[in-house]
């Protein structure tokens, strides 16, 4: 008796084949906005197809807590949102592919959108792409990055165990995230370039009573030092002037985020800072295309807002291709 037997596991490019390249709706982005989206897509049978793209769950996959995502009081980690969101949409028939756009064709329907494997298209599109941490742009920056320089303290924080680590940044995110370091760092020091804070009074109070975190105000990073790994950073007084050295084995850069709208240059219209424009109903100046998240919010950048956003896209989308839009 032949006992041999084969598992006949698809490829991920096989996967993609079994979809076909005409879509009713795609949406480009799988954090929080774009799942959320599928969610409501899908309930409503428009058949979603999520293009994933290279960081799946988003900004909030690097987020060690959420403490204030409605509903979970002891708060949750973005990573495990992200992903309850990610089932709840598979959940209802929404097909997620991990393949990643590359260029869009928005200038006539069906809408064209190519990704790395193949090209599809589809009759309306929800832009969920997020946004992305801003450099500081200072020499040992880009050096170091993987050696030291870090933008997620959530992913690598765990390597700086009884280690001294610099956080840049005055908002929110500096604050929480050197709350989250100080579990592992001996020392965390947030250097800012004022001495008023972007972040919630909350958090601000939180780190000042923390007793390994110290701040440095005033202040800016000029140089990131080192031979082969972080050692230190160089500093200057905005108001003196007065350049220092302080020795430290990480940098982790929370100075903001910039939108993921390279794609859509000169496909859409987007703002001053490159943020996708929408309107209250989510779409963009082009019928069909609806942005949600923080692709098109330069403002709250929250994950209940860029949910809130998602599902209000999918909503619109829905009107759209029934041709109910109103
Ligand atoms: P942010 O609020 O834009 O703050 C960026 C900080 O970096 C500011 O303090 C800014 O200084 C500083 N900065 C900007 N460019 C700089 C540069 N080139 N050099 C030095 N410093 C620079 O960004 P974020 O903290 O990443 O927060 C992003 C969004 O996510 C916000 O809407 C925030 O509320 C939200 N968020 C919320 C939570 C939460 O609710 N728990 C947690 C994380 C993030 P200035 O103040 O001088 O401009």
């Amino acid at each position: 008796m032949d006992l041999s037997f084969s598992l006949e596991i698809p490829s991920p490019m096989e996967q993609q084949e079994e979809i076909a390249s005409e879509q009713e709706l795609i949406i480009i982005g799988g954090g929080p906005a774009g799942f959320t989206a599928a969610v409501y897509a899908a309930r409503a049978d428009l058949k979603p197809l999520v293009l994933v793209g290279p960081a799946p769950g988003g900004q909030a996959a690097t987020t060690e807590k959420m403490e204030n995502f409605p509903g979970f009081p002891e708060g949750i980690g973005g990573q495990a949102l992200a992903s309850l969101i990610q089932e709840q949409a598979e959940g209802f028939g929404a097909r997620l592919v991990y393949d990643e756009v590359i260029a869009v064709d928005f200038s006539q329907r069906p809408f064209k959108i190519k990704t790395y494997e193949r090209e599809y298209t589809a009759q309306a599109v929800i832009i969920a792409t997020g946004a992305k941490p801003r450099r500081l742009g200072v020499p040992g920056e880009a050096k170091f990055i993987g050696r030291g320089v870090s933008f997620c303290a959530t992913c690598d924080g765990f390597f700086y165990r009884d280690k001294t680590v610099v956080v840049v940044g005055g908002g929110d995110s500096a604050m929480d995230e050197s709350q989250f370091l100080s579990k592992f760092a001996k020392k965390v020091y947030i250097v800012h370039r004022r001495d008023k804070f972007r972040a919630t009074k909350h958090l601000v109070d939180r780190a000042l009573a923390n007793p390994k975190i110290e701040f440095i105000l005033n202040t800016v990073v000029e140089e990131i030092l080192g031979e082969d790994k972080v050692t230190g950073v160089r500093l200057r007084r905005v108001d003196t002037g007065e350049v220092s050295e302080l020795a430290a084995d990480g940098v982790f850069v929370y100075i903001g985020l910039d939108p993921n709208t390279k794609l859509f240059e000169g496909q859409i219209a987007l703002d001053d800072q490159k943020y996708i424009i929408t309107d209250k109903r989510q779409r963009t100046n082009i019928p069909g295309v609806f942005a949600a998240g923080d692709v098109q919010d330069p403002d709250f950048r929250q994950v209940v807002i860029a949910a809130g956003t998602g599902a209000a896209a999918a909503i619109a989308a829905e009107h759209y291709l029934s041709g109910q839009a109103r």
